[in-house]
Protein backbone atom coordinates (compact mmCIF):
# COMPACT_ATOMS: atom_id res chain seq x y z
CA UNK A 1 0.00 0.00 0.00
CA UNK A 2 1.05 3.20 -1.13
CA UNK A 3 0.85 5.92 2.04
CA UNK A 4 0.83 9.60 0.06
CA UNK A 5 1.38 12.76 2.15
CA UNK A 6 2.90 14.90 -0.32
CA UNK A 7 3.26 18.72 0.68
CA UNK A 8 3.45 20.60 -2.51
CA UNK A 9 1.20 20.99 -5.60
CA UNK A 10 3.00 18.92 -7.66
CA UNK A 11 3.02 15.79 -5.23
CA UNK A 12 -0.63 16.43 -4.58
CA UNK A 13 -1.72 16.36 -8.21
CA UNK A 14 0.56 13.31 -9.12
CA UNK A 15 -1.06 11.46 -5.95
CA UNK A 16 -4.95 12.47 -7.12
CA UNK A 17 -3.76 11.00 -10.64
CA UNK A 18 -2.51 7.63 -9.62
CA UNK A 19 -5.33 7.20 -6.91
CA UNK A 20 -7.64 7.84 -9.79
CA UNK A 21 -6.56 5.33 -11.80
CA UNK A 22 -6.50 2.75 -9.12
CA UNK A 23 -10.15 3.17 -8.66
CA UNK A 24 -10.66 3.16 -12.47
CA UNK A 25 -8.39 -0.72 -12.91
CA UNK A 26 -10.92 -2.02 -10.11
CA UNK A 27 -8.43 -1.26 -6.98
CA UNK A 28 -9.24 0.62 -3.46
CA UNK A 29 -8.30 3.90 -2.27
CA UNK A 30 -9.05 5.67 1.05
CA UNK A 31 -9.62 9.45 1.31
CA UNK A 32 -10.46 11.74 3.39
CA UNK A 33 -13.61 13.49 3.22
CA UNK A 34 -15.25 16.38 6.00
CA UNK A 35 -17.19 13.53 8.26
CA UNK A 36 -15.08 10.56 8.50
CA UNK A 37 -12.44 9.23 5.82
CA UNK A 38 -14.30 6.69 3.08
CA UNK A 39 -13.47 3.83 1.33
CA UNK A 40 -13.47 3.90 -2.07
CA UNK A 41 -14.04 2.32 -5.39
CA UNK A 42 -15.72 2.36 -8.82
CA UNK A 43 -20.10 2.14 -7.66
CA UNK A 44 -20.52 1.55 -11.25
CA UNK A 45 -17.90 -1.80 -10.85
CA UNK A 46 -19.91 -4.70 -8.94
CA UNK A 47 -16.13 -6.23 -8.39
CA UNK A 48 -15.06 -3.12 -6.95
CA UNK A 49 -18.27 -3.03 -4.35
CA UNK A 50 -17.41 -6.92 -3.99
CA UNK A 51 -13.56 -5.53 -2.80
CA UNK A 52 -15.20 -2.86 -0.53
CA UNK A 53 -17.41 -5.43 1.43
CA UNK A 54 -14.43 -8.06 1.65
CA UNK A 55 -11.90 -5.29 2.93
CA UNK A 56 -14.13 -4.07 5.98
CA UNK A 57 -15.49 -7.67 6.61
CA UNK A 58 -19.32 -5.90 5.69
CA UNK A 59 -22.46 -7.91 5.10
CA UNK A 60 -23.13 -7.50 1.75
CA UNK A 61 -26.64 -6.70 2.54
CA UNK A 62 -25.81 -2.92 4.02
CA UNK A 63 -25.72 -0.83 1.29
CA UNK A 64 -22.68 1.78 0.23
CA UNK A 65 -23.28 5.65 -0.21
CA UNK A 66 -22.34 6.61 -4.12
CA UNK A 67 -20.12 9.96 -3.96
CA UNK A 68 -20.34 12.12 -6.97
CA UNK A 69 -18.57 15.56 -7.39
CA UNK A 70 -20.73 16.89 -10.52
CA UNK A 71 -24.32 17.29 -10.65
CA UNK A 72 -24.53 16.01 -13.90
CA UNK A 73 -23.31 12.77 -12.08
CA UNK A 74 -26.37 12.78 -10.16
CA UNK A 75 -28.91 12.63 -13.00
CA UNK A 76 -26.97 9.52 -14.09
CA UNK A 77 -27.26 7.07 -11.02
CA UNK A 78 -30.65 8.28 -10.04
CA UNK A 79 -33.73 7.41 -12.28
CA UNK A 80 -35.31 10.52 -11.38
CA UNK A 81 -34.28 12.82 -9.29
CA UNK A 82 -37.57 14.22 -6.79
CA UNK A 83 -37.77 18.29 -6.45
CA UNK A 84 -37.03 17.64 -3.03
CA UNK A 85 -33.55 16.59 -3.34
CA UNK A 86 -32.96 19.08 -5.86
CA UNK A 87 -34.24 21.81 -3.60
CA UNK A 88 -31.20 19.99 -0.64
CA UNK A 89 -28.29 19.30 -2.81
CA UNK A 90 -28.47 23.30 -3.58
CA UNK A 91 -28.81 23.94 0.15
CA UNK A 92 -26.28 21.58 1.01
CA UNK A 93 -23.72 20.23 -1.68
CA UNK A 94 -21.37 19.71 -1.34
CA UNK A 95 -21.38 18.74 2.06
CA UNK A 96 -22.76 16.10 4.88
CA UNK A 97 -25.92 14.76 3.42
CA UNK A 98 -26.79 11.86 2.13
CA UNK A 99 -29.91 11.43 -0.07
CA UNK A 100 -31.83 8.29 -0.71
CA UNK A 101 -33.45 7.78 -4.39
CA UNK A 102 -34.89 5.12 -6.66
CA UNK A 103 -31.18 4.01 -8.23
CA UNK A 104 -30.69 3.79 -12.20
CA UNK A 105 -29.75 0.71 -14.03
CA UNK A 106 -26.44 1.06 -14.16
CA UNK A 107 -26.62 1.30 -10.35
CA UNK A 108 -25.24 -2.19 -9.56
CA UNK A 109 -27.29 -4.34 -6.82
CA UNK A 110 -23.86 -4.70 -4.99
CA UNK A 111 -23.42 -1.23 -4.59
CA UNK A 112 -27.02 -0.67 -3.19
CA UNK A 113 -26.83 -4.21 -1.13
CA UNK A 114 -29.89 -5.45 -3.30
CA UNK A 115 -32.10 -2.33 -2.81
CA UNK A 116 -33.69 -0.52 -5.89
CA UNK A 117 -32.60 2.85 -4.26
CA UNK A 118 -28.84 4.55 -3.84
CA UNK A 119 -27.73 6.48 -1.31
CA UNK A 120 -25.87 9.68 -3.23
CA UNK A 121 -23.35 12.17 -1.47
CA UNK A 122 -21.54 15.13 -3.02
CA UNK A 123 -18.96 15.38 0.02
CA UNK A 124 -17.35 19.29 0.96
CA UNK A 125 -13.70 18.11 1.23
CA UNK A 126 -11.45 19.30 -1.90
CA UNK A 127 -9.17 16.13 -1.79
CA UNK A 128 -12.57 13.90 -1.85
CA UNK A 129 -14.02 16.45 -5.30
CA UNK A 130 -10.65 16.34 -7.26
CA UNK A 131 -10.27 12.30 -6.78
CA UNK A 132 -13.85 11.66 -7.22
CA UNK A 133 -13.41 13.28 -10.49
CA UNK A 134 -9.92 11.84 -11.70
CA UNK A 135 -11.58 8.67 -10.38
CA UNK A 136 -14.37 8.81 -13.30
CA UNK A 137 -16.64 10.86 -11.08
CA UNK A 138 -18.70 7.64 -9.20
CA UNK A 139 -17.35 6.59 -6.01
CA UNK A 140 -18.75 4.10 -3.97
CA UNK A 141 -17.65 4.57 -0.31
CA UNK A 142 -18.35 3.39 3.12
CA UNK A 143 -16.11 4.56 6.38
CA UNK A 144 -12.56 2.92 5.94
CA UNK A 145 -12.84 1.14 9.42
CA UNK A 146 -13.15 -2.82 9.63
CA UNK A 147 -16.92 -2.93 9.84
CA UNK A 148 -18.13 -2.62 13.55
CA UNK A 149 -15.52 -0.51 14.90
CA UNK A 150 -15.23 3.21 15.06
CA UNK A 151 -15.51 5.57 12.18
CA UNK A 152 -11.67 6.81 11.61
CA UNK A 153 -11.29 9.87 11.61
CA UNK A 154 -7.41 10.23 11.25
CA UNK A 155 -5.31 8.05 8.73
CA UNK A 156 -3.82 6.78 11.65
CA UNK A 157 -6.97 5.12 12.33
CA UNK A 158 -7.55 3.80 8.53
CA UNK A 159 -3.94 2.11 8.92
CA UNK A 160 -4.08 0.35 11.72
CA UNK A 161 -7.66 -1.06 10.07
CA UNK A 162 -6.87 -1.25 6.67
CA UNK A 163 -2.86 -1.43 5.77
CA UNK A 164 -2.79 -4.92 3.47
CA UNK A 165 -6.40 -4.62 2.33
CA UNK A 166 -6.14 -1.74 0.26
CA UNK A 167 -3.82 -0.22 -3.11
CA UNK A 168 -3.86 3.38 -1.36
CA UNK A 169 -4.71 6.05 1.45
CA UNK A 170 -4.82 9.53 0.64
CA UNK A 171 -3.89 10.81 3.79
CA UNK A 172 -4.80 14.58 4.42
CA UNK A 173 -5.64 15.05 8.45
CA UNK A 174 -6.86 18.67 8.63
CA UNK A 175 -7.93 18.54 12.06
CA UNK A 176 -11.07 20.07 10.94
CA UNK A 177 -13.47 16.70 10.48
CA UNK A 178 -16.82 16.83 11.54
CA UNK A 179 -16.10 13.29 12.84
CA UNK A 180 -19.16 12.15 12.60
CA UNK A 181 -20.74 10.78 9.33
CA UNK A 182 -23.27 12.31 7.10
CA UNK A 183 -26.75 12.78 7.49
CA UNK A 184 -28.90 9.99 5.62
CA UNK A 185 -32.36 11.25 4.57
CA UNK A 186 -34.63 9.36 2.39
CA UNK A 187 -36.65 11.05 -0.21
CA UNK A 188 -38.39 7.79 -1.86
CA UNK A 189 -41.61 8.76 0.26
CA UNK A 190 -44.06 11.82 0.20
CA UNK A 191 -42.32 13.29 3.33
CA UNK A 192 -38.56 13.30 3.71
CA UNK A 193 -37.22 10.71 6.20
CA UNK A 194 -34.18 10.82 8.45
CA UNK A 195 -32.69 7.71 8.70
CA UNK A 196 -29.12 8.66 10.12
CA UNK A 197 -28.96 12.12 12.08
CA UNK A 198 -26.04 14.07 11.34
CA UNK A 199 -24.64 17.26 11.04
CA UNK A 200 -27.00 18.54 8.50
CA UNK A 201 -29.95 18.36 11.01
CA UNK A 202 -33.96 18.25 10.77
CA UNK A 203 -34.62 21.33 11.53
CA UNK A 204 -32.02 22.27 8.19
CA UNK A 205 -33.74 19.88 6.01
CA UNK A 206 -37.31 20.89 6.91
CA UNK A 207 -36.49 24.92 6.86
CA UNK A 208 -35.52 23.96 2.73
CA UNK A 209 -38.06 21.20 2.13
CA UNK A 210 -40.93 21.51 4.92
CA UNK A 211 -42.20 18.46 7.00
CA UNK A 212 -39.44 15.99 7.38
CA UNK A 213 -39.59 12.97 10.18
CA UNK A 214 -36.74 10.44 11.49
CA UNK A 215 -36.85 7.07 11.71
CA UNK A 216 -38.04 5.60 14.72
CA UNK A 217 -35.17 3.19 14.78
CA UNK A 218 -32.33 5.90 15.12
CA UNK A 219 -33.23 6.14 19.43
CA UNK A 220 -34.69 3.13 20.03
CA UNK A 221 -32.54 -0.02 20.79
CA UNK A 222 -32.23 -1.56 16.85
CA UNK A 223 -33.60 -5.51 18.44
CA UNK A 224 -37.04 -3.59 18.57
CA UNK A 225 -37.27 -1.68 15.68
CA UNK A 226 -36.50 -3.06 11.98
CA UNK A 227 -34.40 -0.09 10.82
CA UNK A 228 -34.28 1.49 7.18
CA UNK A 229 -30.82 2.03 6.46
CA UNK A 230 -29.71 -1.61 6.91
CA UNK A 231 -26.43 -0.37 8.24
CA UNK A 232 -28.07 1.13 11.31
CA UNK A 233 -29.32 -2.59 12.43
CA UNK A 234 -25.52 -3.88 13.12
CA UNK A 235 -23.53 -3.18 16.18
CA UNK A 236 -21.79 -0.47 15.34
CA UNK A 237 -18.87 1.99 16.18
CA UNK A 238 -18.22 0.04 19.03
CA UNK A 239 -14.77 0.31 21.30
CA UNK A 240 -13.20 -2.54 22.70
CA UNK A 241 -13.85 -1.91 26.32
CA UNK A 242 -17.67 -1.75 27.57
CA UNK A 243 -19.30 1.82 27.10
CA UNK A 244 -21.96 2.87 29.03
CA UNK A 245 -24.11 6.13 29.09
CA UNK A 246 -24.79 8.37 32.18
CA UNK A 247 -27.86 10.49 32.35
CA UNK A 248 -28.53 12.94 35.15
CA UNK A 249 -27.73 16.19 36.93
CA UNK A 250 -24.47 16.71 36.67
CA UNK A 251 -23.02 16.16 40.23
CA UNK A 252 -24.88 13.16 40.97
CA UNK A 253 -23.44 11.54 37.31
CA UNK A 254 -19.90 12.12 38.49
CA UNK A 255 -20.42 10.55 42.00
CA UNK A 256 -21.74 7.78 39.73
CA UNK A 257 -19.24 7.47 38.01
CA UNK A 258 -16.38 7.56 40.15
CA UNK A 259 -17.88 5.12 42.21
CA UNK A 260 -17.66 2.58 39.31
CA UNK A 261 -14.35 3.74 38.15
CA UNK A 262 -12.66 3.17 42.14
CA UNK A 263 -14.70 -0.33 41.79
CA UNK A 264 -12.83 -1.07 38.70
CA UNK A 265 -9.79 -0.35 39.74
CA UNK A 266 -9.89 -2.29 43.28
CA UNK A 267 -10.77 -5.81 40.15
CA UNK A 268 -7.78 -4.25 38.09
CA UNK A 269 -9.69 -3.00 35.44
CA UNK A 270 -8.66 0.34 33.60
CA UNK A 271 -11.15 2.61 33.28
CA UNK A 272 -12.12 5.70 30.61
CA UNK A 273 -14.06 8.77 31.12
CA UNK A 274 -15.78 11.11 28.27
CA UNK A 275 -17.26 14.30 30.34
CA UNK A 276 -17.23 18.20 29.14
CA UNK A 277 -15.51 20.75 30.47
CA UNK A 278 -16.86 22.39 32.94
CA UNK A 279 -16.99 18.53 34.58
CA UNK A 280 -13.99 17.06 33.69
CA UNK A 281 -11.90 18.28 36.44
CA UNK A 282 -15.13 15.90 38.90
CA UNK A 283 -13.75 12.61 37.48
CA UNK A 284 -11.48 10.25 38.52
CA UNK A 285 -10.84 7.37 36.16
CA UNK A 286 -6.87 5.74 34.21
CA UNK A 287 -7.91 7.93 30.76
CA UNK A 288 -10.03 11.21 30.85
CA UNK A 289 -11.24 12.82 27.48
CA UNK A 290 -12.50 16.32 27.47
CA UNK A 291 -15.13 16.64 24.95
CA UNK A 292 -15.17 20.38 25.05
CA UNK A 293 -17.43 22.56 26.69
CA UNK A 294 -21.23 21.63 26.39
CA UNK A 295 -22.41 25.06 24.38
CA UNK A 296 -19.79 23.62 21.98
CA UNK A 297 -21.62 20.71 20.57
CA UNK A 298 -20.09 20.57 17.33
CA UNK A 299 -16.68 19.82 18.48
CA UNK A 300 -17.88 17.83 20.91
CA UNK A 301 -19.48 15.72 18.06
CA UNK A 302 -15.93 16.22 16.24
CA UNK A 303 -13.73 13.89 18.97
CA UNK A 304 -16.00 10.93 19.79
CA UNK A 305 -14.43 8.80 17.69
CA UNK A 306 -11.13 9.69 18.28
CA UNK A 307 -11.83 8.99 22.16
CA UNK A 308 -13.11 5.65 21.69
CA UNK A 309 -10.41 5.05 18.99
CA UNK A 310 -7.66 5.87 21.87
CA UNK A 311 -9.32 4.02 24.85
CA UNK A 312 -8.41 0.95 22.67
CA UNK A 313 -4.87 2.01 22.40
CA UNK A 314 -4.69 2.44 25.81
CA UNK A 315 -6.04 -1.15 26.11
CA UNK A 316 -9.32 0.42 28.60
CA UNK A 317 -12.37 -1.98 29.88
CA UNK A 318 -14.98 0.27 30.78
CA UNK A 319 -15.63 3.43 29.84
CA UNK A 320 -18.28 6.13 30.58
CA UNK A 321 -20.14 9.12 29.44
CA UNK A 322 -21.81 12.15 30.08
CA UNK A 323 -24.59 12.45 27.99
CA UNK A 324 -25.74 15.40 25.20
CA UNK A 325 -29.02 16.75 24.38
CA UNK A 326 -30.75 15.42 21.84
CA UNK A 327 -31.70 18.02 19.77
CA UNK A 328 -29.61 19.82 16.43
CA UNK A 329 -26.58 17.84 16.16
CA UNK A 330 -26.89 16.83 19.59
CA UNK A 331 -29.34 13.97 18.20
CA UNK A 332 -26.16 13.19 16.16
CA UNK A 333 -24.03 12.18 19.18
CA UNK A 334 -26.40 11.10 21.26
CA UNK A 335 -27.71 8.15 18.33
CA UNK A 336 -23.41 7.19 18.02
CA UNK A 337 -23.05 6.81 21.40
CA UNK A 338 -26.26 4.83 22.32
CA UNK A 339 -24.76 2.79 19.69
CA UNK A 340 -21.42 2.69 20.20
CA UNK A 341 -22.82 1.42 24.12
CA UNK A 342 -25.20 -1.14 22.54
CA UNK A 343 -27.96 0.91 24.15
CA UNK A 344 -26.31 0.77 28.18
CA UNK A 345 -27.60 3.79 29.33
CA UNK A 346 -27.87 4.52 33.76
CA UNK A 347 -30.04 6.94 34.64
CA UNK A 348 -28.92 8.14 38.20
P1 LIG B 1 -21.33 4.05 5.95
O1 LIG B 1 -20.97 3.98 4.52
O2 LIG B 1 -20.50 3.18 6.82
O3 LIG B 1 -21.47 5.47 6.43
O4 LIG B 1 -22.78 3.45 5.98
C1 LIG B 1 -23.68 3.83 4.98
C2 LIG B 1 -25.06 3.84 5.55
O5 LIG B 1 -25.96 4.23 4.53
C3 LIG B 1 -25.48 2.48 6.03
O6 LIG B 1 -26.05 2.59 7.33
C4 LIG B 1 -26.51 2.07 5.02
O7 LIG B 1 -27.45 1.24 5.57
C5 LIG B 1 -27.08 3.39 4.54
N1 LIG B 1 -27.59 3.29 3.16
C6 LIG B 1 -26.86 3.27 2.03
N2 LIG B 1 -27.66 3.08 0.96
C7 LIG B 1 -28.92 2.99 1.42
C8 LIG B 1 -30.19 2.78 0.79
N3 LIG B 1 -30.30 2.63 -0.52
N4 LIG B 1 -31.27 2.71 1.59
C9 LIG B 1 -31.16 2.87 2.93
N5 LIG B 1 -29.98 3.06 3.58
C10 LIG B 1 -28.88 3.12 2.83
MG1 LIG C 1 -19.55 3.13 8.69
Amino acid sequence: MALTGGKNQGDVSAMLAQAGRIIKDGGLVAFPTETVYGLGGDALNMESSRKIYEAKGRPSDNPLIVHIADMEHFEKIVSKVPEKARKLAEAFWPGPLTMIMEKAPIVPYRTTGGLDTVAVRMPGHPIALAFIKEAGGYVAAPSANLSGKPSPTTAKYVIQDMDGRIDMILDADSGETIGIESTIVDLTGETPMILRPGFITREMISAVVGKTDIDAAVFDDASKQPPKAPGMKYRHYAPQGELVIVEGEPGKVASYINAQTAAHARNGERTGVIGTSEMIEKYRADSIKDAGSRSDIVSAGSRIYTFLREFDDEQIDFIYSESFESTGVGQAIMNRLLKAAGHRCVQV
